[in-house]
């Protein structure tokens, strides 16, 4: 029964609205009145092509993404688009300037965290043969205490983009570190979009933003300046399965056109004009997950959509803060995160004291709290709070977080 539940804050996949859950259970019996199941149905069927035109929609009227950038669904998660960005945006590039594109291409990485270090790996790898050159235009370990932890944003005078790069990227959320930038305007920890363009001349940016873990828990700042925003669903916003992909018209490019002048050649399903031409119908997508994440969009438009989460998530986020300032007060706890570059998804903190972690955990797993424990790269503690968790089940955590500083102190 769904009251045997547990609370899951687990980092991906998620937790999903109960609702959705039980409402989905319909859909897998029989889609939109068709007698077939969402899982059975095909998905060029016309009661599907409308689902899907109705999730983009959904997407499009939320975030108020401008008629200027296409929205698209594809599958391999964020770990496909770590390739698909250097490809395409690679193949921009190539056509934009055929004869300055080369080995000395810049492509700028701003590195967080686990994930944007990841994503510059794979364009290390993708330029091995030398298309172009990785530029790591800030790293934040060089701003940590030890020189090797991604615990900050890093400052805004550790910034050095290159003057035309074919990318530059950056992770909105690292969900392992709990790092994340501030959304408030003119805070140090903001993403420093003022650097990027310093003439300030009108220019269409190659900003490419990975929002997997923090897509739709609030507005979005700038996102009209991005070429690509893109988010694996299965954390804020559905199943894993589908990605969704925000992408600026200019960047739908003729990647064969690109390769014939040298470009690196692109496969189909990577290529996001291909996306594009078919309304995301190339090939077979993930239909049941673009169908249980339409069930969450409609669900976060009756409740007022990013706005109305972003003051959720934001007392969420301070009140788990608070037990974890407390806990490290009383030498219970030790937050990992600077102040003010603190993730509003992902909470990470060590529990200190021999054998503590293990009590934490247990003790959180027998009052049906679950998905706890840090990532295996980087150990402690680790509390997501996507917009499924709700404000009474953050309490929850919160008061067991409390209780638990008061037993260790005994
Ligand atoms: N980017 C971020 C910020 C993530 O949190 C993850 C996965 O957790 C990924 C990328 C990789 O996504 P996927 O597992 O969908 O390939």
């Amino acid at each position: 029964a769904s009251n045997d539940r547990v609370i899951n804050f687990g980092a991906g996949p998620s937790a999903l609205p109960l609702p959705v859950l039980e409402q989905s259970q319909e859909g897998l019996l029989n889609f939109e009145h068709t007698g077939i199941g969402i899982a059975e149905i095909s998905h060029r069927s016309p009661e599907f092509t409308a689902f899907l035109a109705q999730v983009e929609a959904n997407i499009r009227a939320q975030l108020a993404v401008p008629p200027t950038h296409a929205i698209l669904f594809t599958q391999g998660g964020g770990s496909a688009q770590f390739a698909a960005v250097v490809l395409n945006m690679l193949a921009r590039y190539k056509l934009l300037h055929p004869e300055r594109a080369g080995a000395d291409t810049p492509l700028d990485y701003v590195v967080t965290g686990s994930w944007s270090k990841k994503a510059a790996e794979e364009a290390r790898r993708l330029t091995l043969g030398g298309h172009a050159r990785v530029h790591v235009a800030a790293d934040a370990r060089a701003h940590s205490a030890d020189g090797k932890t991604f615990d900050t944003i890093p400052p805004r005078s550790a910034y050095t983009f290159s003057a035309d790069p074919a990318l530059v990227y950056y992770c909105e959320n690292e969900t392992v570190d709990g790092v994340e930038f501030s959304h408030e305007e003119g805070a140090p920890t903001a993403f420093p979009f003022d650097l990027l363009n310093p003439s300030g001349e009108p220019k269409l940016l190659p900003l490419v933003a990975d929002y997997s873990s923090s897509f739709m828990c609030r507005p979005i700042p700038r996102l009209a300046e991005h070429a690509v925003i893109y988010a694996g669903a299965q954390k804020n916003i559905g199943p894993a399965g589908v990605t969704v992909l925000i992408v600026r018209q200019d960047c739908l490019v003729d990647v064969d056109a690109a390769a014939r002048l040298g470009a690196l050649p692109v496969p189909t399903m990577f290529s996001w004009k291909t996306l594009a031409d078919s309304k995301s119908l190339y090939n077979t997508p993930s239909v049941l997950s673009i169908y249980v994440t339409g069930l969450v969009l409609e669900r976060m438009k009756a409740l007022g959509g990013p706005q109305y989460y972003e003051e959720l998530n934001r007392k969420k986020a301070l009140k788990v803060y608070a037990a974890v300032n407390d806990g490290q007060e009383k030498g219970v706890f030790k937050k990992k995160v600077k102040d003010g570059s603190e993730s509003w998804m992902n909470v990470v903190f060590e529990v200190l004291g021999e054998g503590a972690e293990k009590r934490f955990l247990d003790g959180a797993k027998e009052r049906g709290m679950a998905g706890l424990k840090g990532h295996r790269s980087v150990g402690g503690i680790r509390i997501s709070l996507y917009n499924a968790i709700t404000e009474e089940q953050a309490d929850k955590i919160v008061e067991y977080m409390n209780w638990f500083v008061a037993e260790e102190l005994k």
